[in-house]
């Protein structure tokens, strides 16, 4: 994955002021759009760790999988269990790190802000708060009830 350099800070900062806001809100300023931008970048960071740990934790799970002939049916089971939680860590974390990528992605392109789903501005401060947000509150609650 190509790691965004300084020339995409120069592009987001000229691009900050065309970013939409929800009715009633001010436009984004340079300074809340560079804030919201770190906090992708964290995401996306803590993201990538979060699966580095859990799949270097799958590793040693399917480890003591293979060399588990003759082991007590107990221990097996609690370690499948524990593999499936391992799993479903990893996929979380795979899912928000896509989310964040997509919104970062968003960023670049200048089309931050805008709900994939309706095209209606996403709101800033759904954004500040959840900077991953694709969608507006509508779209995804409606979404989430699917
Ligand atoms: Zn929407």
């Amino acid at each position: 994955m190509a790691t965004p350099g300084s020339d995409a800070a120069q592009t987001v900062r000229a691009k900050a002021s065309s970013f939409p806001v929800a009715e009633g809100e001010d436009p984004w300023t340079e300074d809340e759009v560079e804030e919201v931008r770190q906090e992708l970048l964290a995401d996306i960071k803590r993201m990538e760790r979060a699966i580095e740990v859990a799949e270097a934790g799958l590793a040693d799970l399917f480890q003591e999988g293979t060399d588990g002939a003759g082991r007590d049916p107990a221990d097996v089971g609690s370690s499948n269990f524990e593999r499936d939680q391992e799993m479903s860590l990893a996929q979380n974390a795979r899912d928000m790190l896509e989310q964040a990528q997509l919104a970062y992605r968003l960023f670049e392109s200048g089309d931050y802000g805008r709900c994939e789903s309706c095209g209606n501005p996403i709101g800033k401060d759904r954004l500040q708060v959840f900077p991953r947000a694709t969608m507006c509150v509508t779209c995804k609650q409606r979404e989430e009830r699917r």
